[in-house]
């Protein structure tokens, strides 16, 4: 258990509906959005995991339960091997540091109104890490220089509309590495950013991942992306997690009908190559009401009579292999 950075057990996550007075009159239970319900996720020390699956599935809501930013309905989180409901407001708070988050949106993720200088040094300054502001600087300028933001007097007095897209996302991850965070989220982090510079923006990423050693909750719908940067793969949909396991078995080998269906999806560069896998065919279900039993039922061209009324668990199919079918389940 050492090696691990992080644990969620049975992780739980609704969105209560707002109804109208009218509504609230007819309806027992309130409805709400099933956004994760029952994630089990591990995440060894210095390992990225990736968490696929379509818009929509409670990937990002996971990595948000993850680095504290919204509070679980239910199940825990672990890091350290420390419960951290347990801990008080305190310790929470010093725990911070080590957990930080980068978004998606480059351009809504940094305050307008603040210099790249008081962007970086803010997580330095609340945290109180260091003693003067000097020391606070030298922070900045080497975690600017880190993502190649160079000279760091080029950018620092910038504000961020005086910046690319690409520069404005390594100013973000510039700011969520200044204190040498033990985990990250990386919620899509390059989904918004120009295909010529995306490539440069996920180097540098694992180039700082390796040299701190850093855990990553690596949260992306694109599964050839996570093959590049991933050591293990999780596969998320309408709120569960329905396979797991190292990245190439996942990819070589899916077991799942939903991920065979997300690796059929990426483009094959040779267009002669035959490709038998089938792909899935309508929109995710609502997390509002998810089918009954398997909740890919209403999408798998697998689909038999049980998945419609008994939930497959996710079980243990191999070392490090873990599957919610019953095409694995039945016998
Ligand atoms: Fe398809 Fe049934 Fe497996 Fe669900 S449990 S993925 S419906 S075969």
């Amino acid at each position: 258990m050492k090696d691990i950075a992080i644990e969620t057990r049975d992780l739980v996550k609704h969105f209560p509906i707002k109804l109208g007075f009218f509504q609230t009159l007819r309806t027992k239970e309130a409805p709400k959005v099933h956004a994760v319900d029952g994630v089990s996720l591990r995440i060894k020390k210095g390992e990225i995991l990736g968490l696929v699956g379509e818009s929509g599935c409670g990937k990002t809501t996971t990595g948000k339960v993850l680095v504290g930013l919204l509070e679980p309905t239910g199940g825990q989180v672990f890091f350290g091997g420390t419960d951290l409901a347990s801990l008080p407001d305190k310790e929470m708070r010093k725990l911070r540091r080590k957990i930080q988050i980068i978004f998606q949106d480059p351009y809504e993720s940094l305050d307008p109104r603040m210099s790249v200088y008081d962007i970086v040094a803010e997580p330095v300054r609340i945290q109180k890490v260091v003693k003067s502001e000097r020391e606070v600087g030298e922070k900045v300028r080497k975690a600017l220089e880190e993502f190649d933001l160079v000279p760091p007097e080029e950018y620092m007095y910038r504000f961020p509309h005086e910046l690319s897209g690409g520069q404005r996302q390594r100013v973000s991850i510039a700011r969520s590495f200044v204190l040498d965070p033990e985990f990250l989220v990386a919620d899509e982090p390059v989904s918004m950013l120009d295909a010529s510079i995306r490539s440069e923006v996920l180097k540098l990423l694992l180039t700082m991942q390796k040299k701190l050693h850093t855990s990553f909750l690596y949260i992306t719908h694109d599964i050839a992306l996570a093959r590049h940067m991933c050591n293990r793969i999780a596969v998320m949909y309408l709120g569960k997690v329905v396979e797991q396991g190292l990245t190439e078995d996942v990819i070589h080998k899916p077991l799942h009908p939903y991920t065979d269906a997300l690796i059929a999806a990426v483009p094959v560069p040779d267009p002669t190559a035959r490709r038998i896998r089938v792909t899935i065919q309508g929109e995710v279900p609502s997390a509002i009401n998810p089918p009954p039993g398997c909740r890919f039922s209403t999408r798998c061209p697998h689909v038999m009579e049980i998945c419609r009324k008994k939930e497959p668990p996710l079980i243990e199919v191999a070392e490090n292999r873990q599957v919610a079918c019953h095409l694995h389940t039945k016998k």
